[in-house]
């Protein structure tokens, strides 16, 4: 039986110790059931940047040993919704916590100075990072990878300048091209005052069972011969902007429309043929998802002297700083990026922070006073780059503001009704209708990725089923998405890893206990843990609304109304009621 490791880190203290929480593996699995369990220990009221509010990563059981176990989940108090924080980055992360030895760290507390923590193995420095204050998210990384040496895979988490100016949008970055990108992680590390982690170690451990071998190869099979994974390996997500474009589901003007007149020029096609330069993978993924641009630009004022930059792209990216700001450019998105990149914003959230500030200058909210003299217009690429500038420089209170979240933006200067997010959470790339809007309200992270509503609004096309029938649907998928989470297992893969063979693979690992039924049930307390949890920190079902904005645009399944949404908001509540029951016997 295998035994499971926390590394619980004091930066108040300086102090860390290794925690064995085997018990916690054994009833949540890992990953998202283990840091929910542990965010419970957590007073709800206390403040997102206070020194008591944790930070934890954790990973699950199977991490690092089967195919495309590759993610690591993060959980925090969000500073920018006030509620539950939790966003899951790829990279080497996970690869090299395994490697450390731990399958959770947890932070607390806050650092005097600004510090790299580095975790080699079983051993816990904690190093000035007064020389990095400042710098971007890309140069950190650079300057980390070639400073600390290390005989085993090294994964470096760190934040740029807008997780130094707690900005609640703020992302960490991960390696190379990854990111904890949504709902604030980075203004969180911000606040506790490190600007980087650094993890690697040689404590990996062997597996005995003779079984893992073929268990593996059928795993790996699957994904290199699955034409999903073929499908993001080859042009990526950005596949789906055309299609998504031609059936109104690509938000364009900030949600305004679903389609996009502009979508060829930004389209996965364009983008690979005028940009990609290379393809690459999170560690232990044979797919490589990962497409990276190259964007070459003038030195400066100098003749015939370039540079080039590399910047991932992906289709959130696309949709955030092309569509919906009607850029149709594949340059000015690649442009835009980098200096997101550099700055360490969630990507998704600025893009559509940004498309808020046009509309809210286009209808008067905002004036050339608010913008010191700029003009806000969709398209314009080159202002956004000066806009983009001016919040980094904090020009003055408006552009400061700016980072704070389109929902604080609409409630300080008006025009919350098009500000689009779902409990704070700006919304991502998809507007294929109540479904989508529903997942994002509903899902515990405020993601696409809690539910895939937007697949099922594209399934509804010619069905016969109900609203109610399908968000029953949509509950299922939300649910057993916890157990995937658990394992922190790469969505893209969700349609490999069945009940059958998450159990197969817990079981070959000495987690015997968790059969189809014991997995089934799991997840459901789970996923109610996690609406408890949201609740103690002040969610409520009944204060979920649909931005006015989107009652008025068509979207791939027609128009939505408030009271639909309001309707399936109660439907979706009802099923997760009854799961709560649960929580009475844990
Ligand atoms: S499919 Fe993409 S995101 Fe998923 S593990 Fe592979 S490279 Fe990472």
């Amino acid at each position: 039986m295998r035994n499971f490791y926390m590394l619980d880190i004091d930066l108040s203290s300086g102090k860390s110790e290794k925690i064995d929480v085997t018990a916690l593996f054994n009833r949540y699995i890992g990953g998202t059931g283990v840091a929910t369990a542990l965010l419970d220990e957590f007073a709800p009221e206390t403040d997102a940047y206070d020194a008591a509010a944790p930070i934890i990563f954790a990973i699950g059981p199977l991490s690092s040993i089967v195919p495309v176990a590759t993610k690591t989940v993060a959980m925090f108090k969000s500073p920018l919704t006030g509620n539950m924080g939790e966003s899951h980055a790829g990279g080497r992360l996970a690869m090299a916590m395994c490697g450390a030895g731990y399958h959770v760290i947890r932070i607390r507390g806050k650092s005097e100075f600004p510090c790299v923590i580095e975790i080699d193995g079983n051993t816990v420095r904690f190093n000035s990072a007064s020389s990095l204050r400042g710098m971007s998210a890309l140069a950190v990384e650079r300057i980390l990878r070639d400073h600390y040496k290390s005989d085993y895979k090294r994964s470096i988490v760190r934040t740029g300048p807008a997780g130094e100016r707690l900005s609640p949008i703020a992302a960490a970055t991960v390696d190379s091209s990854r990111h904890f990108g949504r709902l604030g992680l980075g203004g969180v590390l911000g606040s506790k005052n490190v600007k980087a982690l650094v993890v690697s170690g040689g404590n990996y451990w062997k597996i005995e069972n003779p079984a893992f071998n073929a268990y593996y190869n059928k795993l790996y099979q699957a994904v290199v011969n699955s034409d999903q994974m073929k499908k993001y390996h080859d042009l990526g997500t950005p596949i789906n902007v055309v299609p998504l474009s031609k059936i109104n589901g690509l938000p364009t003007r900030n949600f305004s429309q679903g389609y996009f007149e502009g979508a060829e020029g930004i389209s996965g096609e364009a983008f690979a043929e005028k940009h990609l330069s290379q393809q690459t993978a999170c560690a232990h993924c044979q797919c490589g998802c990962i497409h990276m641009a190259t964007l070459r630009e003038s030195f400066d004022q100098e003749e015939h002297m370039y540079k080039t930059f590399k910047v991932s792209y992906d289709h959130e990216l696309i949709f955030a700083w092309g569509s919906n700001l009607s850029i149709g450019n594949s340059e000015d998105v690649l442009r835009l990026l980098y200096y997101v990149e550099k700055q360490g914003w969630d990507a998704i959230s600025m893009g559509v922070i940004l498309a808020w500030s046009v509309e809210a200058f286009q209808r008067g909210y905002l004036t050339t006073a608010h913008t010191d003299g700029i003009v806000l217009n969709f398209g314009d690429a080159q202002t956004f780059l000066k806009v983009l500038e001016r919040i980094s420089n904090r020009h003055n209170e408006f552009y400061s503001d700016l980072e704070k979240g389109s929902v604080y933006c609409g409630e300080k200067y008006g025009g919350k009704d098009f500000a689009i997010a779902f409990g704070k959470n700006e919304a991502p790339g998809y507007m294929t209708g109540l479904h989508a809007y529903l997942g994002y309200g509903t899902g515990v992270r405020h993601s696409h990725l809690d539910s895939a509503g937007y697949s099922i609004d594209q399934k509804k096309i010619n069905s016969t089923k109900t609203d109610s029938d399908w968000t029953k649907d949509m509950y299922k998928e939300s649910v057993w998405r916890m157990a995937l989470n658990s394992l922190v297992i790469c969505l893209f893969a969700r349609n490999i890893y069945t009940p059958e063979i998450v159990s197969e693979g817990l079981k070959i690992v000495g987690m015997e206990q968790f059969d189809n039924a014991a997995l089934a049930k799991v997840a459901r307390v789970i996923h109610a843990m996690k609406i408890r949890q949201k609740m103690n920190f002040g969610f409520r079902f009944s204060d979920l609304y649909l931005p006015a904005r989107l009652e008025k645009a068509v979207t791939t399944s027609g128009h939505v109304t408030v009271e639909q949404f309001a309707e399936q908001v109660r439907v979706y509540q009802q099923l997760a009621e009854e799961d709560m029951k649960l929580l009475d016997s844990e």
